[in-house]
């Protein structure tokens, strides 16, 4: 069997530099290594709507700056289908059979839904639809029969309750569905990249973000505004590097020929960490450097990103394209899911000969 991609993210704001490293660099990567044999990129819109019914315009006005952040990283629409998830109606119905399949107390136990549920204050007035998500999650992921889901670690709880739902629809009703794997970043850093406040995520939700597109004078305000190790207060004290948010942006983010390029006194990170544990070595100093490595790697997507917002007609065109070509595609596995779960009737000739049969012989018998 072939491989298949399924990615996504919610267009409830433009995308940010955790997504770049947790997921959208890797889909790039993997897009052009041409070993996949399909490749679907979502945005969820349908999703971002479980936490902001009261707000449709926000999710409406971000599709667009997500699907500019897709282009502007590299996904080309020639070889990976980008498309809306609202237009793609047989999610729904899947999400209504997997639904079934999942216990509410299942359901309580997801620590990421458990900790957004903390986050937005939801209490006890959580909407149904976004408790449900991990549900609905599994059907975008099962409808594209997707063997692979490169995502952040916020997401493993996601796939986990994924392949539940496809082990126990198959061994209800037979091998239909296929279980995904997930791709968690090599980087370490990648996983789960903090804020520029040092929070746990950075997340379009907390405003702790650096964007893809951020212009440079506010990559730099950021950096320089960032969370570092509050008791390196004088040059000379040595400096914590554990939960130093400028430690963990250049684990996530400098390649080696940056030094060369930016700060030559040094070979490497490791050089770089030694000093400032040892001391001597101020916070400004490392903040230069991590500017100049972000902005050499924001620059050219954000030049790609101009490019592509000149012709946003063919972007809508892009994303329509890609709806209909992965409406056919969920389509031919509800198909599939009906089947197996034998509520096919209209083709079911076996159903409907059988019920001919057994009323011929209750009439036979009255008579
Ligand atoms: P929201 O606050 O609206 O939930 P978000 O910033 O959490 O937004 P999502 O759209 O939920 O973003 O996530 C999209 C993808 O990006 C997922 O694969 C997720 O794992 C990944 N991701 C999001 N934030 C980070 C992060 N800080 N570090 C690594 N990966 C991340
Ligand atoms: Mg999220």
């Amino acid at each position: 069997m072939g491989k298949i991609m399924l990615t996504g993210d919610r267009p409830t704001g433009r995308l940010h530099v955790g997504h770049y490293v947790g997921s959208l660099k890797r889909r790039v990567e993997l897009q052009n290594t041409g070993e996949f044999d399909n490749i679907f990129v979502m945005i969820a819109d349908a999703q971002a709507l479980t936490d902001n019914a009261d707000n449709p315009e926000k999710v409406r006005q971000n599709i667009i700056e997500v699907a500019l952040d897709y282009l502007a990283c590299g996904l080309d629409p020639e070889k990976s289908t980008m498309f809306i998830q609202s237009q793609i109606p047989e999610l729904c119905e899947l999400s209504f059979y997997y639904m079934n399949l999942v216990t509410v107390s299942r359901l309580q136990r997801n620590p990421t839904v458990k900790s957004e549920i903390q986050m937005r204050n939801f209490d006890t007035s959580i909407p149904v639809g976004f408790f449900t998500y991990p549900i609905s999650q599994a059907a975008d992921i099962t409808a594209f029969k997707a063997t692979t889901v490169p995502v952040g670690e916020d997401q493993l709880p996601m796939l986990e309750q994924t392949k539940e739902i496809v082990r126990k629809f198959n061994s209800i009703y037979g091998d239909t569905l296929v279980e995904p794997e997930i791709l968690l970043p090599d980087n370490t850093a990648c996983l789960r990249l903090p804020g520029t406040d040092g929070k746990a995520k950075m997340s379009k939700s907390l405003n702790n973000c650096i964007y893809l597109s951020e212009e440079p004078d506010a990559i730099k305000q950021k950096v320089f505004s960032m969370f570092t190790d509050p008791t390196h207060i004088k040059v000379e004290d040595p400096g914590k590097l554990e939960g130093n948010t400028v430690f963990t942006y250049l684990d996530a983010f400098c390649r080696p020929e940056y030094f060369k390029e930016f700060l030559p006194d040094y070979e490497n990170l490791d050089e770089l960490k030694a000093h400032y544990t040892r001391g001597g070595l101020g916070d400004m100093k490392v903040k230069r450097f991590l500017n100049s490595v972000l902005q050499a790697e924001l620059e050219p997507i954000r030049n790609r990103r101009k490019e592509y917002q000149k012709d946003i007609p063919y972007v809508y065109e892009i994303l329509k394209k890609g709806s209909e070509k992965a409406e056919s595609v969920a389509a031919d596995t509800l198909r599939d899911v009906k089947e197996s779960m034998k509520i096919n009737y209209f083709e079911d000739q076996e159903l409907i000969n059988a019920q001919a049969e057994k009323f011929r012989e209750g009439e036979a018998k009255e008579a």
